[in-house]
C-alpha cells in the first residue's frame, strides 16, 4: 500500500471511530421511513410534551417524523391524516380529537398497508387500529376520587360532604373511563350518604365538557354554585384534567372560595400541566395525575419499530379497549398521582420539570 493510500486508510479508520455511529445513524435515517404524529391541539402544554417527545424519541431512533397540531378542529385532523397517507408515511400515531370520525381516512390508508397506532386515545368504529399506546384511563379516574376520599378524611370521616363532578369530553372514549374509575370509589360514599350530590347531576350525559374546555367547566360551575351552593358549602369537585380544574377553582374563588372563612374546596385534575402543579403548591387545586408522556413516547417508539420489522408489537393488555369493532391490543402506563406532598419526588426528581419552572 502507498503511503498516500495507507495515510487514507488510517483516516477512514479514524472517521469511522470517531463519527461510524453517526454516520451509520444518518444513513439510517435516509431509509428509514417517515412517521406521520398527529396531534389534536397545542393549547394544553400536555399535548405539546406529546409532540416533542415522541419526535425526539423517533429521530433518536433514525426515523423522519412529520409532526401537525389540528387546533381541535375535527375536519382540520382528518385533512392532516389524509396529506400524511398521500405523502406517503409508512406509520401514524393518532391522538384523536374525536375518537369516531376517521374510520374512512383510516380505511383510507389501510388500503395503502399504513399502520395505525392509536396514540393516548382510543379511536372508535374502525378495524384499522393496530395498536394502542396510553395509560390505565380507568385507574387514573380512580386515582383521582382517591385523592378526594383522602383530603375528606373517608372513610373514617362522618360527613356528610358535598361534593360535584365533571366529566371530560364526551367524544374521547377516555373521558369514561376516567369517569367509570372515579364512580368505581366515589359510589360506596354516595350510597352511604357520606357523600352527597346537591345538583343531582351525576352521569356523563349531564357531567361532560365538551373539547375538555376550561371556560365551559367554569361557566357549569357558576351554574352550580348559584343554583346549589348559596346557603351550603361545596366540599370537592371531581375534576378529570387540569385546565378544567383552572376553570371551577376561578369560579369557586368568585365567589369568595379561599379566603376568609370559606374554605377551597378539594379538587382534582389530571396532566400536572404547570399553571396546576403552581395551583397546588399555592393550596389552590388539591391533586393532579401525573402521565410521563417520555414513557408513552417510549413505547410508541417501540411498537413502530416493531410494526416496521414485522415483529411481534410490545402489548400488556388485550381486554380492556373494545373500539366498537374489535378490542385493540393495548400498552397501558401507570398513572401517578400527585399533591403537594410528592411534587419534588414525582416532577422534579424525575427530571420532568425544572424545579425554576414550577416555583
Ligand atoms: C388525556 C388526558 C387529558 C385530556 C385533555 C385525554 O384524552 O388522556 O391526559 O387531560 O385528554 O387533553
Amino acid at each position: 500500500m502507498s503511503r498516500i493510500s495507507t495515510g487514507l486508510a488510517s483516516l477512514a479508520l479514524v472517521t469511522t471511530a470517531l463519527f461510524g455511529p453517526l454516520a451509520t445513524g444518518s444513513a439510517i435515517a435516509e431509509d428509514k421511513p417517515v412517521v406521520g404524529i398527529a396531534m389534536p391541539t397545542k393549547s394544553s402544554a400536555r399535548w405539546i410534551a406529546d409532540g416533542n417527545n415522541i419526535v425526539k424519541t423517533l429521530q433518536s431512533r433514525g426515523y423522519r417524523t412529520d409532526l401537525q397540531y389540528a387546533d381541535d378542529d375535527v375536519p382540520n385532523q382528518v385533512s392532516q391524516i389524509e396529506n400524511m397517507v398521500a405523502k406517503g408515511d409508512k406509520v401514524l400515531v393518532i391522538a384523536a380529537i374525536d375518537g369516531t370520525t376517521l374510520s374512512d381516512t383510516l380505511h383510507k390508508a389501510a388500503q395503502r398497508g399504513v399502520k395505525v397506532i392509536a396514540y393516548d386515545r382510543l379511536i372508535r368504529n374502525s378495524p384499522d387500529v393496530s395498536n394502542y399506546a396510553t395509560f390505565d384511563n380507568f385507574q387514573v379516574g380512580v386515582l383521582q376520587a382517591s385523592s378526594l376520599v383522602k383530603a375528606l378524611g373517608l372513610p373514617d370521616a362522618k360527613g356528610p360532604f358535598n361534593i360535584e363532578l365533571f366529566g371530560g369530553s364526551p367524544d374521547d372514549n377516555n373521558a369514561y373511563f376516567f369517569f367509570n374509575g372515579a364512580m368505581s370509589v366515589l359510589k360506596p360514599y354516595l350510597d352511604s350518604g357520606k357523600l352527597v350530590i346537591p345538583s343531582g347531576q351525576k352521569t356523563m350525559d349531564k357531567v361532560s365538557t365538551l373539547r375538555w374546555d376550561g371556560a365551559t367547566a367554569q361557566s357549569r360551575m357558576d351554574n352550580l354554585l348559584s343554583a346549589y351552593y348559596t346557603d351550603r358549602h361545596l366540599d370537592a369537585v371531581l375534576s378529570p384534567y387540569d385546565g378544567i380544574s383552572i376553570g371551577i377553582i376561578s369560579s369557586l374563588k368568585g365567589v369568595g372560595y379561599g379566603s376568609g372563612d370559606t374554605k377551597m374546596a378539594y379538587v382534582s385534575g389530571q396532566d400536572c400541566e404547570i399553571p396546576s402543579v403552581k395551583s397546588i403548591l399555592a393550596g389552590d387545586q388539591y391533586s393532579s395525575i401525573f402521565k410521563d408522556t417520555r414513557k408513552l413516547a417510549g413505547v410508541t417508539a417501540d411498537m413502530v419499530d416493531a410494526m416496521l420489522a414485522g415483529k411481534t408489537v410490545p402489548v400488556n393488555d388485550t381486554k380492556s379497549y373494545n373500539n366498537g369493532v374489535k378490542v385493540v391490543p393495548a400498552y397501558l402506563l401507570t398513572p401517578v398521582v400527585v399533591t403537594k406532598a410528592n411534587i419534588r419526588p414525582t416532577l422534579i426528581d424525575s427530571g420532568y420539570y425544572t424545579a425554576s419552572q414550577i416555583e
